[in-house]
């Protein structure tokens, strides 16, 4: 694998054609500063190359939405309707963002602007969830919430999510 810096390049194979991106790796630059390990391919003749840009800089390297290694680990280890939410949602905003890559970080995006509080029998109905799965659900909820200018988690919010990523009734765990 070859090893070049590019700054303001559109990565093109020796024999002409566009490279490919094949993955993204998350690094830790000087003095802490994020920088991304950018994997190519060319698809006609199979070259290799690695570029070493400075975090957020993908322009002219990264051909198109592509996730981090870092932040596909992430997503394998969510619970498979967990995942099916965030990859969708994570997508979406880096399409908002104009952004191709999507890291570990922007997958669970803080709601600082707002507190979102919580119903009371939502908060109930949260104590329920289990736990490996619990503040992964609460911070999807509260963004989903912040994302409509709600102020709070409902139960009604809850039901929705659930039965449009979870697969399940609306109705069904009504006692
Ligand atoms: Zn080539």
């Amino acid at each position: 694998m070859g090893y070049i810096y590019a700054r303001w390049a559109m990565l093109t194979c020796g024999c002409g054609r566009w490279m490919h991106t094949q993955g993204i790796e998350e690094l830790k630059g000087e003095k802490g500063v994020p920088r991304w390990f950018v994997r190519s391919e060319c698809r006609g003749c199979g070259f290799m190359v690695g570029v070493d840009v400075p975090a957020g800089q993908e322009e002219g390297v990264v051909d198109r939405l592509i996730w981090t290694d870092e932040a596909l680990h992430r997503l394998d280890r969510m619970p498979p309707y967990m995942a099916v939410l965030v990859r969708q949602e994570a997508e979406e905003r880096a399409r908002a963002r104009g952004t191709r890559v999507i890291t570990y970080e922007s997958l669970f995006p803080s709601v600082t602007d707002q507190q979102i509080g919580w119903e009371l029998e939502a908060e109930r109905r949260l104590e329920n969830v289990p736990p490996a799965v619990r503040a992964m659900a609460k911070v999807e909820l509260e963004r989903t919430a912040a994302e409509r200018g709600l102020r709070r988690v409902t139960v009604a919010l809850m039901e929705e999510v659930k039965a449009k990523y979870f697969g399940m009734s609306a109705r069904q765990d009504k006692a």
